[in-house]
């Protein structure tokens, strides 16, 4: 078992994605290199889809989480495959409007978002705009009148639900930055004052509590929590909220002893919860968006390197230094994530020793995975790194003025190049 289900060995025993061999990849497209499965993308787009299908009767929507791998290419895969896309930032509603995506399925978060992103959400048509706090109420309603439009908006409300993560992606609990508390009265003064303006139509609202969460409970808890807070907005306001946005951060298999639950499970299990509270509080059951990024996305890309330096410390460590790292994926550096890797070449040898897997870049944490058991690596091998479809091209930089690795996309045996490899020129496009 290789971490992800659409990962194989081939009879040269080399490592195969999508029918595509690997090493051959790495020889057309060069190193280091993203590539993206396409229809394990699309299989984990349906697989929601159809959860969603099932267990609320269709009366609910996938919103794709792009932050996790924002291009045109998987903007247009979500569109095709029938999904919302959130957005999180003007640079992102510009590569979906780029994308031809149906702008009343997108949905804008963000805990700042500026004036002129609000604008162009607005002046776009965006579906909804998940309101932050206050300050932002006031500004899109002003933005709002100015255009002549009433917009759909969801709140950001924190449950204050402990999720269990990484404390850099923990978002439930009263003291983040993101939405509007329940338990201090903050979030059901913003929705009465909302109820009051003019260009400003209520229509949801939404949590979202973290990312990476292998437990259901926080997940069970947190819809438990929402639709009473529709309860107690219906009782005391009247008003009723049709949209309960439950949210993204389902966890997924980095390494062997990660062991997420079958998102199908997650959906059955939480719509039990929804429906029963929906029901006790006599409230009429709401649409239901959930937001996955991550679990789309990441099983199914990978990233593939060159070895290069390896350096034996005796009894100290065994760096193996590949030709790429955090300016690729910064996530060991962010927060000391896990990952598996597996040499491409030698795809079925057994693990001989302990090693340091890492990059480039002139920081000692530029790391990409430490003290990992792998066979004996050799200086020219491919070495794979998997379950790097999110997280590692969005948050890719240019530290170092390192060029950004291309973007291959493989269906069927055929790989095309989705995103360019970043040229020296194109490092300097906007020095003057
Ligand atoms: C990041 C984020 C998501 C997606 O989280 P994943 O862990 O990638 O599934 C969904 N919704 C919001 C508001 C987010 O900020």
């Amino acid at each position: 078992m290789l971490v992800s289900k659409n990962l194989t060995i081939n009879s040269e025993n080399h490592l195969v994605i999508g029918k595509n061999d690997t090493v051959e990849l790495a020889k057309e497209f060069g190193t280091p290199l993203y590539v993206l499965d396409e229809d394990l993308i699309r299989e984990n787009c349906r697989t929601y889809k159809n959860a969603m299908d099932k267990y609320y009767n269709g009366n609910g929507l996938v919103f794709y989480a792009n932050k996790a791998l924002c291009t045109l290419f998987t903007c247009r895969i979500m569109a095709e495959e029938g999904l919302g896309l959130d957005v999180v930032s003007g640079g992102e509603l510009f590569t979906a409007i780029k994308a031809g995506f149906p702008m009343d399925r997108v949905c804008f978060h963000g805990n700042n978002k500026t004036a002129t992103e609000l604008e162009m959400a607005v002046e776009n048509n965006v579906g909804y705009i998940v309101v932050d706090n206050d300050f932002e109420l006031d500004l899109l309603d002003t933005i709002a009148a100015k255009l002549g439009k009433v917009q759909d908006i969801m709140f950001r409300i924190k449950p204050g639900v402990d999720a269990h993560t990484h404390s850099f992606i923990q978002t439930g609990q009263i003291d983040s930055k993101f939405g509007v508390a329940l338990e201090n009265g903050e979030a059901f003064e913003i929705i009465k004052k909302a109820a009051g303006l003019s260009n400003v139509k209520v229509v949801g609202v939404h949590c979202h509590i973290g990312s990476q969460i292998f437990d259901i409970e926080p997940f069970l808890k947190a819809a438990e929590i929402m639709v009473n807070f529709i309860g107690d907005v219906k009782a005391k306001l009247g008003l009723e909220i049709d949209i309960l946005n439950l949210g993204g951060g389902y966890g997924i298999r980095y390494t062997k002893s990660d062991d997420p639950i079958e998102y199908d499970k997650y959906i059955e299990h939480v719509s039990e919860v929804v429906k029963k509270v929906a029901e006790e509080r006599n409230v009429k059951l709401p649409f239901i968006c959930m937001e996955p990024g991550r679990s789309i996305v990441a099983p199914a890309g990978i990233t593939l390197y060159t070895v290069g330096c390896v350096k034996d410390i005796k009894n100290v460590r065994k760096y193996i230094s590949v030709d790429g790292g955090m300016a690729d994926n910064p996530r060991y550096i962010m927060y000391e994530s896990e990952y598996t890797a597996v040499i491409a070449n030698n795809a079925n040898a057994a693990p001989t020793e302990t090693v340091t897997i890492a990059g480039k870049c002139c920081e000692s944490g530029d790391i990409l995975i430490k003290d990992t058991k792998m066979p004996e690596i050799r200086v020219g091998d491919t070495l794979a790194v998997l379950a790097t479809g999110a997280y590692n091209y969005s948050m890719s930089s240019n530290y170092n003025r390192i060029p950004r690795p291309a973007v291959v996309a493989v269906l069927d045996g055929v790989a095309k190049v989705v995103v360019k490899r970043e040229t020296y020129e194109d490092l300097l496009r906007n020095d003057l």
